[in-house]
């Protein structure tokens, strides 16, 4: 095996989180298999990240400047293309972000290399390569392997990974893709800047969130109005906000919003999906209310409600 590259992830100039977490996670690797760990900035202006990556154990920092100020996939996978042919990486480690999933598993079909998205954890052992994903809406974890393979690309999980030390010495070097013969079959158009919003998810310290459980639009106002008399703020997992039941800054969530300030979750309905819980796993105390005695969301939850959500909240609304 040659190298471990890692592919910075970044959105409207600033470093997105989840590159150090999975620079974080190259480095564990290189301790196991004693290979150098590259990260790859491909960007209008790479060396603007470059202290912010340069980590310790990175060994080698590869700016590549694409001339384009927006992320676009084909560009990404192009150059990543180049990189690794000429470098003959071995591994290639890519955070499972909105822009990760524009272009890894294009790239792993252009590559020929094994694939695994998601991935919350990985090893090597004996040299061999496993990942472990979670099927089954994380009920069961597998582990993956990747035999006869040369080359590997993993996409890792958000909020997974311990994130990388900063202050390393890597060396830094450049390098020039060909992008001359790239078909140019979209460009970004624009940006549109979510709504203005009364709710701040991430300043509330008393968060009621809805899930699917309730069932129907119908329901979204009683529990509306459960989290006024409880002096709650009103949140929401994705399908609810993407079905328009409520407004997207009511979402929690790795695509919605962090729970930052959050002392106190109730979740309702919720199942618990990873996504979700990347946005509230770490309030102090969380209070589940699900029918499913399986439901992932009792793993983190405070206090588990195995139970109708409605009968839960008219107990509740009786002792207020
Ligand atoms: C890239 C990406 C980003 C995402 N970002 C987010 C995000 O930011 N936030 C987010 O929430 N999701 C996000 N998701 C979606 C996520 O994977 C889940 O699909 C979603 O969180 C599930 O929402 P839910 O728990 O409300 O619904 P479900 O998974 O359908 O769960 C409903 C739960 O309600 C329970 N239930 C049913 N009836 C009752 C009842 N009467 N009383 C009590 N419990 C009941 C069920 O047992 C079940 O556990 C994202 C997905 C992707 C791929």
């Amino acid at each position: 095996m040659c190298e471990i590259l890692v592919i910075a992830d970044h959105i409207r100039g600033v470093l997105a989180g989840i590159t150090l977490e999975t620079i974080g996670a190259g480095t564990k690797l290189k301790e196991q298999l004693g290979i150098p760990l590259i990260v790859a900035v491909i960007a209008e202006n790479p060396s603007d990240y470059r202290d912010q990556v340069n980590c310790v154990g990175v060994d080698q920092i590869i700016e590549i400047s694409t001339g384009t100020a927006y992320f676009e996939p084909v560009i990404t996978e192009e150059v990543i293309c180049q990189l690794v042919e000429q470098r003959k990486s071995a591994i290639i480690l890519i955070p499972h972000s909105a822009n990760g999933m524009a272009y890894g598993p294009s790239l792993s079909v252009q590559l020929g290399s094994g694939f695994a998205s998601d991935i919350l954890a990985v090893e090597a052992i004996d040299g061999q390569l496993l990942a472990t994903r979670s099927i089954y809406e994380n009920k069961v974890q597998m582990k993956v392997s990747f035999p006869d393979k040369s080359i590997v690309t993993l996409m890792l999980r958000g909020a997974t990974f311990e994130l990388a030390e900063k202050g390393g010495t890597a060396e830094v070097i450049r390098f020039r893709a060909d992008l001359s013969e790239l078909p140019r079959q979209w460009s970004h158009l624009e940006f549109i800047e979510a709504p203005e919003s009364n709710i701040d998810i991430a300043k509330a310290e008393f968060i009621l969130s809805i899930g699917r459980g309730i069932g129907d639009q119908e329901h979204v106002g009683r529990f509306s109005e459960l989290a006024d008399k409880l002096g709650a703020t009103l949140g929401c997992s994705r399908p609810l906000a993407d079905a328009g039941w409520l407004p997207k800054p009511h979402q929690v969530g790795l695509s919605g919003k962090l729970a930052a300030n959050c002392k106190l979750y109730l979740a309702f309905g919720i199942s618990g999906a990873v996504q979700h819980l990347h946005g509230m796993k770490h309030v102090d105390t969380i209070i589940a209310v699900n029918t499913d005695p399986n439901a992932p969301i009792f793993n983190v939850a405070t206090y588990g409600v195995c139970g109708d959500v409605f009968e839960f909240s008219d107990a509740l609304e009786k002792t207020i």
